[in-house]
């Protein structure tokens, strides 16, 4: 069954018609010179949009210059913490809701643009982004959808035809990103922190209602919100370390309730593997670290569970110890996910123990071995021995007699490898110099790079340099907040 697809955009507002007090009206100011810069067509079939219809709608939406009727913008109100400590209001400061689109598949999804400038939330901000980080989130999103991996995603990226004063003067840009919504732990702090239990309750029905509906029935609805965060978190920070991916700001200002990924400020993918990998230019104690994502989700979680507490029992003893529970239920489901994934890119059966994964990351780590193409060589390895690498010969006899021991042929086993382990990811120093480019007004090996990363597991004939870790040139990667 296929549709047709709209040729206009239809918002929908249930944030604003429902959570009144959660927001604050926004009224966005045109950019002065506005000229579409990135368009994602696919994601715009995905929303039930003719891509071509709808490009100049866009282009009005994400410049401010011209907005639906049915859309209300507004700038959602949230808390959050950040390094461990609480900002009692955060907020959309460079952001604002345009409203809920339904998309082909009848799901309801945001469309919310960033760098649209100051809000009643932006205290000193100028509300403003500039292109690079702007056609980052787009290349790393995209980059993290190809994998699989829940994301929030951009629709369009404008330039606005301003100069922004960061350190140096840079162009000003607006990007429109789509995601399942912009709920994050922060929202419900922010009203936990009030003592407005009233406006706690709200949310909880409305996130029940959004993400989590077959749990909406349930006896105590802030524990089963809990337990369902707690599940798509759990599978998400296990795909994030399959990957590589580090986030770099996993404060609960970014921590979604939907489980997919948002905000992409700092984040980067590790080229060598270093579980202590930090690329953030502020995450000084390596607070947000590679190997520290999945403890860190759980550190958020408790905050949510605490945001939640009086919601849970109006015993604190037994809230807590309810709510306990769902933390630990948390870690070990992050565990548990992480060693299915981990045995499934060396091709070994999910519940194979841990010890060949562990061996494997502790040689990889000693000589720096390429986290992303090291899988690929291993499978290359099933086939042709020599192609795996001098650093882990004497690993891979344990490991071939385990693939041999499970009992399916190695080209097999191969093929499935290969379809865990990607080629393409956004590598850091491709990224960049996509990015120089654009800067330069050439587009070109932006485009190609989002095209290389939409499909990442299939090897196609362009510059082998995607699939390739940074020359030594490149030096150490340091990323910075996209403000
Ligand atoms: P982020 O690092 O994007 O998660 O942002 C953290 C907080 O800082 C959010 O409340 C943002 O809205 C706010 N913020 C970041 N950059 C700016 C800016 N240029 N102007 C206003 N607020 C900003
Ligand atoms: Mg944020």
């Amino acid at each position: 069954m296929t549709a047709a697809l709209r040729s206009s955009l239809r918002f929908e507002n249930t944030y604003a018609e429902r959570l009144e007090g959660a927001y604050a009206p926004v009224a966005l100011t045109p950019a002065p010179r506005p000229s579409l810069v990135a368009f994602n067509a696919p994601l715009a079939v995905e929303l039930g949009l003719d891509p071509e219809a709808v490009r100049d709608e866009v282009l009005g939406i994400v410049s401010g210059a011209s907005v639906p009727d049915s859309a209300r913008v507004l700038a959602m109100a949230y808390a959050g913490h950040q390094f461990g400590h609480l900002s009692p209001l955060l907020g959309d400061g460079r952001a604002a809701l345009i409203g809920e689109l339904i998309d082909a598949r009848g799901r309801r999804r945001d469309l919310h643009l960033k760098g649209s400038g100051r809000t009643p939330f932006s205290r000193g901000g100028d509300g403003r982004a500039t292109l690079g980080p702007v056609l980052r989130e787009l290349l790393v999103a995209e980059g993290m959808h190809g994998l699989g991996i829940p994301t929030s995603r951009v629709l369009a990226a404008a330039t606005t035809g301003e100069r922004v004063r960061r350190e140096e003067p840079l162009p000003g840009a607006v990007l429109a990103r789509v995601a399942a919504s912009h709920l994050r732990v922060g929202t419900f702090e922010l009203f936990a922190a009030r003592r407005d239990g009233a406006m706690v309750e709200r949310l909880i029905d409305y996130a029940l209602e959004r993400h989590f509906p077959e749990r909406r029935g349930a006896e105590t609805p802030a524990l089963a919100l809990l337990e369902g965060v707690a599940e798509v978190q759990a599978r998400l920070i296990a795909q994030w370390m399959g990957v590589g991916f580090v986030h770099g700001v996993m404060n609960t200002d970014n921590f979604t309730i939907s489980g997919e990924t948002i905000d992409y400020g700092p984040c980067a993918f590790l080229d060598a593997y270093d579980p202590a990998a930090v690329f953030s230019s502020i995450d000084r104690g390596g607070r947000y670290a590679y190997a520290n994502q999945p403890a860190i989700g759980a550190w958020n979680l408790a905050r949510f569970a605490e945001a939640l507490l009086p919601h849970i029992d109006p015993d604190p003893e037994v809230a807590a110890s309810l709510a306990i529970a769902r933390v630990e239920a948390y870690m070990a489901a992050v565990a548990a996910h992480r060693r299915a994934g981990m045995n499934r890119k060396i091709g070994l059966p999910e519940d194979a123990d841990e010890e060949l994964v562990a061996g494997l990351l502790a040689r990889m780590a000693e000589a720096r071995l390429d986290y992303t193409s090291t899988f690929r060589q291993l499978a290359r390895g099933l086939v042709s021995p020599d192609a795996i690498p001098e650093a882990l010969a004497g690993w891979a006899d344990g490991w071939l007699a385990a693939i041999d021991a499970a009992g399916a042929p190695r080209d097999e086993v191969a093929a499935r490898m290969d379809a865990e382990n990607p080629i393409y990811i956004p590598r850091n120093h491709k990224v960049e110099e996509a990015l120089a480019a654009a800067h330069d007004g050439d587009y070109g090996p932006f485009e190609a790079m989002v095209e290389v990363l939409r499909d990442p597991f299939t090897a196609r004939d362009v510059d082998p340099s995607y699939a390739e870790p940074a020359p030594a040139s490149f030096g150490p990667y340091t990323t910075f907040c996209g403000t």
